[in-house]
């Protein structure tokens, strides 16, 4: 018998690189099926929906519930009807958060002066224009949130700018830091989660291949602490990180030695 009822898997790193499958994940997927632990997918890329997944999935036999998918758009869009319901929303973010918030009876406004509430987000569309606006929108004592932390994002080849780096300059320019950060490691990340899941923190698996977010989401609220070696941490990064994991695997495909 396994100690853990419940498994929260990062998705990019961890399951898969671009929109393939690490090799033998199916495996690991499987031992915790068989071991009858609950999944979660949580993804900090704040430009998918709880579809997505599935769709890239599913072609490899693993059948993902769209109710057990979070991404940082989807705790955003969740946090943002909850808290501050009919409130207008200026985002910095993509045309796909827009559609996500929109799904969650969220009221995007794209009227820097009209603002109740800002969303920094990623945005490949961000420009100096877009800057001047923030500063519009922040004005006074507007809440303003993120979508996640990742300053860079990998991809093939290389690092491209991701929703961190604007975040931090619309904080830049309003002289504010954001009241906070929704996706990964935030705590109402991690009660979303825990919510879907229906578990006890120590109890449940956090699995992921970056130590400041999936790590940190999981150290700080108790949970059982995975790294997999398949995403952007190199050996040097976890000897000098402050956060450490309470295991480290070669892959997910090997999570069956720890249940
Ligand atoms: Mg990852």
């Amino acid at each position: 018998m396994t100690d853990y009822e419940a498994a929260i898997l990062d998705v990019d790193g961890t399951i898969v690189r671009g929109e393939e499958l690490l090799p033998n994940v199916t495996d690991g997927l499987h031992a915790l099926e068989d071991a009858g632990i609950d999944r979660l997918l949580f993804s900090n890329n704040p430009t998918r929906g709880s579809d997505h997944y599935g769709e890239t999935l599913e072609p490899y036999g693993i059948e993902v519930d769209p109710n057990a998918v979070l991404t940082s758009a989807t705790v955003s869009a969740e946090y943002l009807a909850t808290t501050h319901p009919n409130e207008r929303v200026y985002l910095v973010g993509s045309d796909r958060l827009v559609t996500i918030l929109e799904d969650a009876a969220v009221e995007v406004t794209d009227d820097p002066d009209a603002a109740e509430v800002v969303l920094g987000s990623f945005d490949k569309e961000f420009s100096y224009g877009t800057l001047w606006e923030s500063l519009r929108a922040l004005e006074g004592d507007v809440p303003f949130y993120g979508t996640d932390p990742d300053a860079t994002i990998p991809i093939d080849g290389g690092l491209i700018p991701g929703s961190g780096a604007i975040i931090a300059a619309m904080e830049a320019v309003a002289d504010r830091e954001a009241d906070s950060i929704l996706g990964k490691p935030s705590s109402i990340a991690a009660a979303t989660a825990m919510n879907r899941l229906e578990s006890d923190p120590e109890r449940t698996l956090v699995v992921g291949d970056r130590l400041n977010t999936d790590i940190a989401l999981g150290e700080r609220a108790g949970m059982t602490t995975v790294l997999v070696r398949t995403g952007v941490t190199e050996q040097a990064d976890l000897e000098a990180a402050a956060v450490q994991p309470d295991h480290v695997l070669e892959s997910l495909a090997e999570i069956e030695t720890l249940l």
